[in-house]
């Protein structure tokens, strides 16, 4: 078996391409920032430039091929971005696009490699499936939360695709058909309130209101600059306002995922992304919940954690997708 393979995690503001080992751990890692502005032909060309350089960090034949995960709406089946909100505007034939790249370098390491594409939520969905949860596990759900809110659904042991590939949209499922507009066009989805500038939103609303908090203190009086992290930071000292902010966030979380529960009976749901590092903060009222309206057997089954490799899982998760059993590659 071969040792290592690379992964790309393609994202609205970094791209990282990694080589990683077949347990799932990171020899080498570039990060760059995503150059949106010049185009999906620099941005490429960028990547397999980058992608030669981390190959060239390991014993080369050693390779067993490379997988990329991308934000957006992919067409999994011919490696086509249809859309993406924060990068792409336009369809985007990545596949092809970076096979080209790559046959127009004459690079011999990279030549003939196996190439893996999917939904960043599912390469994530699939690196917590292959690093976080015990072997015996089949059945997950992972919820990737950012800016944006993704899904990924981990099937009897496979990434759940759906007819064309667009499954696990979690972020897009409605909690309030009267609720505020959302990037994908629809009124009220998850992601409107459980998204980091969705919550920080939230927050400077209550503030602006009168609500007194410590928040205003940790910005020194910048309340542009919160960040989740700061909310954070607000309630481990114990701010009110902060802390019903989580408890609100996690249980929009868990209302939608409730329903999850109900129609997938999943054993793990894993949270990851930047949202996710509020731990406890949001886990525990959304695990409540999740036990409060789900069927009370599927929420017995099922349990809640926070993905071990942070920021790397997407990362991770692509170099792995080379691991699927009869997945399609180009
Ligand atoms: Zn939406």
């Amino acid at each position: 078996m071969k040792k290592y393979s690379v992964g790309i995690d393609i994202g609205g503001t970094n791209i990282a391409v990694a080589l990683v080992t077949a347990d799932g751990k990171i020899k080498s890692k570039i990060k760059f920032p995503t150059k949106i502005n010049r185009g999906e032909e620099i941005i490429i060309d960028e990547i397999v430039w980058k992608v030669s350089r981390v190959v060239r960090s390991g014993p080369v034949k050693s390779v067993a091929g490379i997988g990329r995960g991308a934000a957006g709406f992919i067409y999994y089946e011919e490696g086509t971005i249809k859309f993406s909100p924060n990068m792409f505007h336009r369809e985007v034939p990545f596949v092809s696009m970076m096979n080209e790249k790559i046959r127009s370098r004459g690079d011999k390491r990279l030549l003939g490699l196996p190439l893996y594409f999917d939904n960043d939520a599912n390469v994530a969905a699939w690196g917590a499936y292959q690093m976080d949860v015990p072997k015996t596990v089949e059945n997950l759900i992972c919820v990737t939360l950012g800016t944006g809110v993704g899904g990924g659904i981990i099937i009897d042991g496979k990434i759940y695709h759906g007819a064309d590939g667009y499954a696990g949209e979690i972020g897009h499922i409605i909690l309030n058909p009267d609720g505020p507009k959302c990037n994908c066009g629809n009124y009220g989805c998850m992601e409107k309130y459980v998204g980091a500038g969705s919550i920080v939103e939230r927050t400077l609303r209550e503030i602006k209101r009168g609500r007194r908090s410590m928040i205003e203190k940790l910005v020194n009086g910048r309340l542009e600059d919160m960040t989740t992290k700061t909310l954070y930071d607000a309630a481990k000292r114990g701010d009110e306002l902060a802390n019903e902010m989580w408890k609100n966030t996690g249980r929009c979380l868990g209302i939608s995922l409730a329903g999850i529960v109900n129609l997938l009976n999943p054993e793990f749901i894993v949270l990851a992304g930047g949202v996710a590092k509020a731990g406890d903060l949001i886990l525990s009222p959304m695990r409540r919940t999740i036990k409060e309206h789900a069927n009370t057997y599927a929420a017995k089954a099922v349990r809640c954690i926070i993905s071990k490799l942070g920021d790397n899982l997407g990362v991770v998760g692509a170099a792995l997708l080379v691991r699927q059993k009869d997945a399609k590659s180009f």
